[in-house]
């Protein structure tokens, strides 16, 4: 499918106006396609901004399209991070600790959302909500406004929710669990934009192959993060360089991703190193139900 064609059905494709194939072959083109991707998120979050200036009746009208358009920023210190944070009323819409100023995040925004912002004190819960999720902590969704992402977005960056802290998936994990299981390449992409890092972990994801792979803020603070959060980089350095992907107890049969806290349990003489899902099952190990890592092979 070309673009062009993309284009005039991405808007039926929102509003779930359009035959299967087409959204299959849309999805696919999407997948390959860095500028049709971005063209849906303006699209969504064009609606997003109709939407809600067609609610919350007891506003003026003036009120309601600055605070549609405008969302708001400010900034705080955490463990020697600068953290800025933008917010809508709706919650968090955007962390970042590599902004060199004001100026810097305000920009980086407007790349993002196609947004301007305005200074305001952050809500005591919007920051607290952001102060866990750099310990590492679950933080609820209804903490954070999604709007202006794409359906594949928002998928992906709900799915990466569930990776416990202190463990570690695949790409290919992700992409399997958002039933894209070839969009492996668009799901390092939404890591790549993830606009609430530390809130929505990204940094839980890696190559398949191992290693911890790409962050927005470097590889080093990616291994800091993962460490702080207990996971077993050492351990995971090592298996990778003997290009060990899942390990399996030999007295349950099971096997797992590296970190999983089931396979951390499994004692030295039990544990059971395999290159490829495939081997171990041809083994006779099943996969563990917690983990899943039948998911991360093709
Ligand atoms: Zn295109
Ligand atoms: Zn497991």
């Amino acid at each position: 499918m070309q673009c062009r064609n993309v284009l005039t059905h991405i808007d039926a494709m929102r509003t779930d106006e359009i035959d299967s194939q087409d959204r299959d072959r849309i999805r696919q083109h999407l997948d390959d396609c860095p500028s049709c991707e971005e063209s849906v998120t303006d699209l969504e979050g064009f609606a997003a901004l109709a939407r809600s200036l067609r609610h919350s009746p007891s506003e003026s009208l003036a009120e309601r399209v600055c605070s549609s358009v405008l969302d708001s920023y400010d900034s705080f210190d955490l463990d020697g991070d600068r953290v800025w944070v933008a917010f809508s009323s709706a919650g968090l819409r955007m962390v970042d600790i590599a902004a060199a100023d004001e100026s810097d995040f305000r920009e980086r925004y407007r790349k993002r959302f196609g947004r301007e912002l305005r200074r305001a004190p952050i809500p005591e819960n919007c920051r607290k909500s952001v102060e866990a999720a750099m310990l590492g902590l679950p933080i609820g969704l209804d903490a954070i406004d999604f709007s202006g992402l794409t359906e594949f977005e928002r998928d992906v960056l709900t799915t990466i929710r569930k990776i416990p802290r202190g463990e570690v998936r695949p790409y290919a994990w992700v992409a399997r669990a958002v039933r894209r299981p070839r969009a492996i390449r668009a799901v390092g992409n939404v890591m790549a934009n993830n606009p609430m890092p530390f809130v929505l972990p990204c940094h839980r994801v890696v190559p398949s192959s191992g290693g911890v792979g790409n962050y927005a803020f470097g590889p080093d603070r990616k291994r800091r993060v993962l460490r702080s959060e207990g996971a077993p980089i050492e351990l995971l350095d090592s298996l990778a360089r003997e290009g060990v992907r899942f390990v399996g107890s030999a007295t349950t049969r099971i096997y797992c991703f590296p970190s999983c806290r089931d396979a951390r349990r499994i004692r030295e003489e039990n544990r059971v190193p395999f290159r490829s899902a495939e081997d171990a099952a041809r083994k006779g190990f099943r996969a563990c139900l917690r983990c899943m890592p039948e998911t991360a092979s093709a």
